[in-house]
Parts: C-alpha cells; structure tokens; sequence
C-alpha cells in the first residue's frame, strides 16, 4: 500500500509541467527524500539554483537540469529532509559549553571531582575555574555537590559549576569568600542560597538569581571570546545537521557579533533570534524595530523573549498547588505583570513577536491570561502584524483545561522533547502523578489545533537533532526505559516528529512561505541522515549520524 502511494505520488509530479528547466548549480539524485510537504510527501531527487530548489521530483525528471556546470550529488540512498530548525538553543551557550569545562555525562559525585580537579591543577593561583552541565538525577545517591566536596580538590582556585539546566550552581568555599556570601547573605529576588540544615552556613548551591551572587566576580568574557564562542556553536550545529537555531534570549551586543560574521562569511547557520524583555533590549527593538532576512534570509531579530518562572529540577518553577515533595514552595513568578503588560501591548501595535519561558502550570496559566488581555486590547486591526504567533517556551507543566487555551488564541508552544526523557525521572516526585497529565503534553497540543515547534534547549541538553527526535517519537530514555507517570500517549508519530523540527519552527518565525519543507520556489535547506528515521526502530535513530547539510543551497557540512 505504502509503495503504491509512494508510485502514485512520483507518477503525479512527473505530469507537473516543468516551469524551470535552465541548467540548476545543484542535482542531489537518488536521494530518499521525505519533502514534509503533505501534498507530495515523497521524492528521489532536487535540483538547486542559487538559494533555491527549483525541482523535486524523479531521478529521470532530474536530468533535464543537470547542464554542462551542474553538480550532481549521488546520494546512494541516503534520506533528505527539509533542513532541520532548533527552535530553542542557546547559540552562545553551546559554543561556550565547547569552550569551558564540559561536564555532561558526568556519572557521579566523584566523577565530577575528577574532572574539575584535572583543570584546576592546570589554573593558575587564584584563576577562575568555571565549568557547567552536571546534573546528578542518576548519581548514587542523587544529591546536589557541595563546597566542601569541591573545597577538596579546589582549597585555592575560586569553582563555580552549572548544573545542566542553568538554574543553579555549586560554587566553593573560595568562590563564595570571593563573592561575600555568608550565612547572613540574604536570598536576592528570584533566588535562594542553599543553606547546610544544621550549622546555617551556604552549602555552595545557588539556585536562579542567587548565581549572579557568585556570577558576577567571575572575570567577563572577552569580545574575542564571546565571537569565538558563536562561531564554534554555530559549527557544531551545522554539523550535527540543524540549518537554523531560534536563539531564545539575549542582546544586541550578540546581534552585532552575527552582523560581524555573517559580513565575513565566517558562520553559515540561520539565526532567528529574540533579546531579552522587559528591558534595554526589548526597549531597543521596539523602539527600532524588526531586523527580518538579512545576509540572504539567515538573521532575523523581530522577538522579545520573558522568563516567567524557574525550572522544575530547582523548584524554581510556578505551579498551581506546592510541590508534592515541598509542601513549603509552589515555586515563583520571575516577571512583574505591571512591566510586562505595557510592553505586550506595545509589542502588538509594532508587530513585534513575544515568547515567553513559562515551565510551570501557574507560570503557563499566568502567560495565557497576559497573552490574551493583550490580544484583547490590540485587535487585530489595530496590529502592525494581524496573526502575531506569540509562543511559550517549555509548557512543560499545563492544567489540561489550559491546553486548548492555546490554539485558541493562536499561541504557540515550543517545546523540548529531550527535557521530557530527563525530567520524568523526577517530575514524579516533584509533582506526583495526577498533575503529570499535562505534562510534556505535545500530542495533546497537536490535537487541540496548534503545531508544536520542537527544540534541544541546549546546553542545558546536550542539542543533538537525533535524540530530540528519538526523544519525540519514543518518549523513553536513550536506554528505552520508561515509567509510571511517562505517558506514552503524548509521544507523536513519525511524520509528526518531522514537522516540530522543520515546517513548524518556520511557521513559529513566520517562515513558513520560504523555508521548512522541500518545495520549489523555497529556500535550498537541507539535512541528510545516514538513515531512514522515518521508518527504522527507534532506537536506531540515536545511531543516525548526518552526513550532509545544505543551506541557502550551499553545502556547508559534508562527511567524506
Ligand atoms: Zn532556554
């Protein structure tokens, strides 16, 4: 049945008239291609022109744009699919996680010691050693490290280490004298310093705003750093198979880091980027206005990210009722309604876009009510952009009654498979079971009538397409456990797994005209895989490896 559609399909593009047959630059042939387009799902070959494919269609069709300078790229079977978008990474925070000490996969307490001592019997005195990406949800026992535990590798050197979500970290004794944090130190607003039960001393743990505590006496990242960092994440992802990251947070001064590289040809990646709001970056581009496809459509800055609430791995996240092992915390808003409001109604008049951070149920409850009395303020009519695709970064935590809220007002949730299959081994705990039922709730989402951009998050996961996608179709850890409470349900289907990744990212960047399927007339982005993930067991999906990708129809990564 399958292979008969699949002919049929092939037999109508062969009767499509040929609009463009003037020789292409590029004919990827015998390719296994997926186009994510539902009117003709299936193809063998594309032909590139410049940034754009001109054909999709049969090998034989193929040939009648291949001329005397025409590339021709044998595919050998491999699958092509419409260029992969992460539509949440922290482009800057990738790159530097290459930079600094990197300690995911770190597999216990001593583990970590180990590779932070390595680094500091390298530092010079007094040097900095910061590090990040632990996290412990699989130590024995499953406990936060402590000062004392670093103060035994690092009596000297001032430590301060991530934990893989960035809403906390664990500093040193040295780090916290530096820093003048003692058991008098009172918590800063959205923060705690984690406090030693029995003598009141800090433990070293600082969850949220208390980082910045320690943060800011680190020594600031060089302009020659902060470059370096974007140009090695923006490698890693075009080599890992993403064509665009939607880069959810940060500054101007980061904008004008692109501009640079982008003018010197330097990264090839797509930047879809918001800055942080309410404040000088928000103010910045409403006052300004939108950057939108510049440097051959690869930057566009037209979004003003808000953090509404914490994580739920710290606490940190805004729920209805207390946590189910915390009767004393239901978490914590991290954004004052009185600064948000005025910005969200502005936001609508200049058309410029909102997406917000929002993890836990009362956070997600709190952004849906600001999203629409803002929508109800600025009628359509009176929008610079009519449809403003305002998103919410996680809705991780949703009161099911809040689920079809968002198709209904036109909100967009974006959403990381992989911090489903790392939560869920404590969400249980944090939430009990019943309020998992909006929980990671993707398929739910995409039944009520709303598409669902997927993303890595990185670094606070590691950022890899595969597992995102194993994480999206599987719902089970890499290992293929899981448990009560996961709801298997809320895993989606294949051809579902490859929209979050490619048409409905670019619909979430109003880019849905030029980019994120495999159609002529639109942008030549593409990702091709070692495999069919469409269709082989899904384990085998964290074995893929990308072989090539192409973007703007440039192929700017290739294995050889
Ligand atoms: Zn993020």
């Amino acid at each position: 049945m399958k292979l008969l559609l699949i002919a049929a399909t092939l037999l109508l593009l062969s009767l499509i008239p040929i609009q463009q047959s003037s020789p292409a630059d590029i004919v990827f042939k015998n390719g296994n291609v997926y186009t994510a387009n539902d009117k003709s799902p299936r193809a063998q070959a594309i032909a590139v022109k410049a940034d754009k494919i001109v054909f999709v269609g049969t090998n034989a069709m193929a040939q009648k744009f291949v001329g005397p300078n025409t590339r021709v790229v044998d595919l050998k079977g491999s699958t092509v699919l419409p260029g992969f978008t992460d539509s949440h990474q922290h482009l800057s925070g990738v790159g530097q996680r290459e930079m600094t000490l990197n300690l995911e996969g770190t597999t216990s307490l001593e583990d970590l010691l180990a590779k932070v001592k390595a680094r500091v019997d390298q530092a010079k005195p007094g040097e900095w050693v910061t590090g990040r990406g632990w996290i412990e949800t699989h130590w024995q026992p499953p406990v936060f490290p402590t000062r004392w535990d670093l103060d035994k590798i690092s009596p000297n050197n001032p430590v301060i280490l991530g934990r893989a979500d960035g809403h906390g970290a664990v500093a040193n004794s040295a780090a916290l004298k530096l820093a003048g944090v003692d058991k008098t130190t009172p918590n800063p607003f959205g923060g705690e310093i984690s406090k030693d039960k029995q003598s009141g001393e800090p433990n070293g743990m600082l969850l949220d705003a208390a980082q910045g505590l320690v943060r800011r006496r680190v020594p600031p990242t060089t302009a020659e750093d902060a470059e370096r960092a974007v140009v090695l994440g923006s490698k890693r992802d075009v080599e890992l198979g993403w064509t665009q990251v939607q880069d959810a947070g940060g500054s101007f001064a980061e904008v004008d880091i692109f501009k640079k590289l982008y003018a010197a040809n330097t990264i090839k990646l797509r930047i879809y980027k918001a800055v942080y709001g309410p404040g000088p970056g928000a103010t910045h581009l409403l006052n300004n206005g939108p950057i939108i496809g510049e440097f051959g459509n690869r930057l566009t800055v037209r979004t003003i990210k808000v953090v509404s609430d914490g994580a739920l791995g710290s606490r940190g996240a805004a729920l209805l009722e207390p946590y189910s092992d915390a009767h004393d915390t239901s978490g914590f808003l991290t954004v004052k309604a009185e600064e948000l409001r005025p910005m969200l109604v502005d936001a609508l008049k200049k058309g410029i876009q909102v997406e917000t951070h929002a993890i836990g149920d009362r956070a997600n409850r709190f952004i849906l009510d600001e999203y629409e009395a803002a929508l109800k303020a600025v009628p359509a009519g009176q929008r610079k952009v009519a449809e403003p695709r305002w998103r919410v970064e996680h809705a991780q935590i949703v009161d099911p009654p809040d689920i079809p809220r968002f198709a209904k007002l036109g909100i967009i949730p974006s959403m990381q498979p992989s911090h489903a299959i790392g939560d869920l081994f404590f969400a249980p705990s944090r939430l009990g079971i019943p309020r998992l039922a909006g929980a990671y709730a993707w398929e739910s989402f995409i039944k009520s009538g709303i598409v669902v951009p997927g993303g890595s998050d990185a670094p606070v996961e590691r950022g890899e397409p595969m597992i995102e996608f194993y994480a999206a179709v599987a719902r089970k850890d890499p290992k293929g456990f899981s448990g009560e409470g996961w709801h298997p349900e809320e895993a989606v289907t294949r051809e579902q797994a490859l929209k979050m990744f490619t048409i409905w990212p670019a619909y979430a960047a109003f880019e849905d005209k030029l980019r994120g399927t495999i159609e002529v007339g639109k942008l030549a982005d593409l990702t091709i895989l070692s495999a069919d993930i469409m269709t082989i067991p899904a384990a085998e999906i964290l074995n893929t490896r990308c072989v090539m990708t192409v973007i703007n129809g440039e192929i700017v990564h290739e294995v050889t």
